[in-house]
């Protein structure tokens, strides 16, 4: 197969397995002159936070930063709403020139007066980093003025690409879930939820079946999630990560800093599922909650196994093209595609890190091109080399799909769906089906032979 790239410096971020070298670069700087599929390192803060229901999410910069978050996930709460709103300090031309940090604590005012609120995140954009504004200065003056906690989030462009941006916000994380009393400290048998961010509800679907199994999820990071509950993250005894990518920096400070032990789970596909809520069941070490588990997995397959296999039978021979933010979703989403006979012809991600790719190599068929921090016209190309069927992406590739008359299926925020556990890939399954077998394919391409 023929790696031309448009940009040669590209080509240590992409390789064929059994071609050509197992490891790829990654976790780098995306090389100028690429349309990098990438977020920016605020939105990369913004969406890790962005859940907590009842936080003032304040964004630092021109008004189209903030426009370009609003609302960003498809988050759900069992509580307030606030998170859903947008604010910003819009800052124009004279601010740039003279400083915005006056304006700035003028809308923390206007917020804390209007709100009430217990939490205000100060999101740092990439004009703040220019002109250097003292986020922190501004927002210990605002704590103390009102008794709240005010948080800066250093999440300016320069300091890195999206993976940064997740550091910011667990930096962000860690301030906020301080425990006044360090006695607390790993004292329930409970555990935390990182990486979730009920979005369609997926954190309450994951929560329900650790209730059934006797385990009491002490607080979900971020999905649904309060600033009184985050507050009581240091008291659960293990934590598990379901997107890596964003949170497995905040389970290694935990770790380090209050002992608490982690694990990474991963609740899509039926093998991943039942595996984590095993691993999960296994650490908490309880022979009645073991005993639960197996119970809890045998009543979920019953149900949801025959119509896997269903769709199985009307999908196998599709070729599939991933390109999704995290490495552990993409190593869940070869499984899973397995299990609907559905081979990953092309795979990458924006921020794998080296640990993850070498599993995705390891799992990936011989000549499945993998690829980090891909662009458009490599996306484009991949995908129409290798003949996929369809694409999992997020809004970003969404055209890239159709303009290429490939199928697509949003893995992303602004999902309406559940693709978490049982449930959840059942939902996956017939999102599957249903693009790549829609009937509006046979009018756009040329001998389509159609599904079943
Ligand atoms: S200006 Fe910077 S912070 Fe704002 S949306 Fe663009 S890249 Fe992100």
């Amino acid at each position: 197969m023929s790696q031309t790239l448009a940009i040669n410096e590209r080509q240590d971020f992409i390789t064929t397995k059994g071609r050509q070298k197992a490891h790829l670069k990654c976790d780098a700087d995306s090389i100028a002159g690429c349309v990098s599929q990438r977020a920016c390192v605020y939105c990369g803060a913004r969406v890790v936070l962005n859940p907590i229901t009842d936080a003032i999410h304040l964004v630092h910069g021109p008004i189209g930063c903030s426009a370009y978050t609003w609302d960003i996930r498809g988050s759900l709460t069992s509580g307030e709403e606030l998170f859903r709103n947008s604010f910003s300090t819009d800052l124009k031309e004279q601010d740039v020139i003279f400083g915005g940090e006056k304006k700035l604590s003028a809308a923390i005012d206007k917020l804390a007066i209007k709100y009430n609120p217990k939490l205000i995140f100060i999101y740092s954009t990439c004009i703040v980093g220019v002109i250097g504004d003292d986020l922190e200065a501004v927002a210990k003056a605002a704590a103390k003025r009102y008794g709240i906690q005010v948080i800066p989030v250093q999440s300016s462009g320069f300091i890195g690409n999206k993976s940064a941006g997740y550091r910011a916000a667990c930096d962000a994380l860690f301030r906020l879930i301080e425990p006044a009393d360090r006695t607390m400290v790993g004292k329930d048998k409970s555990i935390n939820y990182l990486g979730d961010f009920n979005l369609a509800g997926e954190a309450w679907i994951i929560r329900d079946y650790f209730r059934q199994m006797g385990v009491t999820v002490n607080v979900v990071l971020t999905g649904d999630a309060s600033s009184a509950d985050l507050k009581k993250a240091t008291r659960a005894s293990l934590n598990i990560i379901q997107c890596a990518g964003s949170m497995h920096y905040l389970a290694g400070r935990m770790e380090e800093t209050y002992g608490i032990p982690f694990m990474q789970v991963s609740f899509l596909g039926l093998h991943d599922t039942a595996d984590s809520l095993r691993r999960v069941a296994a650490a908490i070490g309880d022979k009645e909650v073991l005993a639960r588990t197996e119970a809890l997995i045998d009543r979920e397959l019953a149900v949801t196994a025959p119509v896997i296999e269903d769709y199985r039978r009307k999908l196998a021979g599709k070729k599939a093209a991933v390109y999704v933010g995290g490495g552990f979703k993409a190593i869940s989403l070869i499984k899973q595609f397995r299990e609907l006979g559905i081979e990953v012809v092309m795979i990458g991600t924006q921020t794998g890190r080296q640990e993850e790719y070498d599993t995705i190599h390891e799992l990936a068929s011989d000549g499945t091109v993998i690829l980090d921090d891909a662009n458009p016209s490599e996306l484009e190309k991949f995908m129409t080399e290798q003949q996929a069927d369809l694409l999992v992406g997020g809004v970003k590739e969404r055209p890239l799909a159709y303009k290429l008359g490939k199928a697509f299926i949003d893995h992303n925020h602004d999902r309406k769906h559940p693709l978490s556990g049982y449930v959840g890939a059942i939902n996956f399954a017939k999102e599957v089906y249903s693009t790549v077998c829609s009937p509006v394919w046979k009018y756009v391409r040329s001998g389509d032979e159609g599904c079943e």
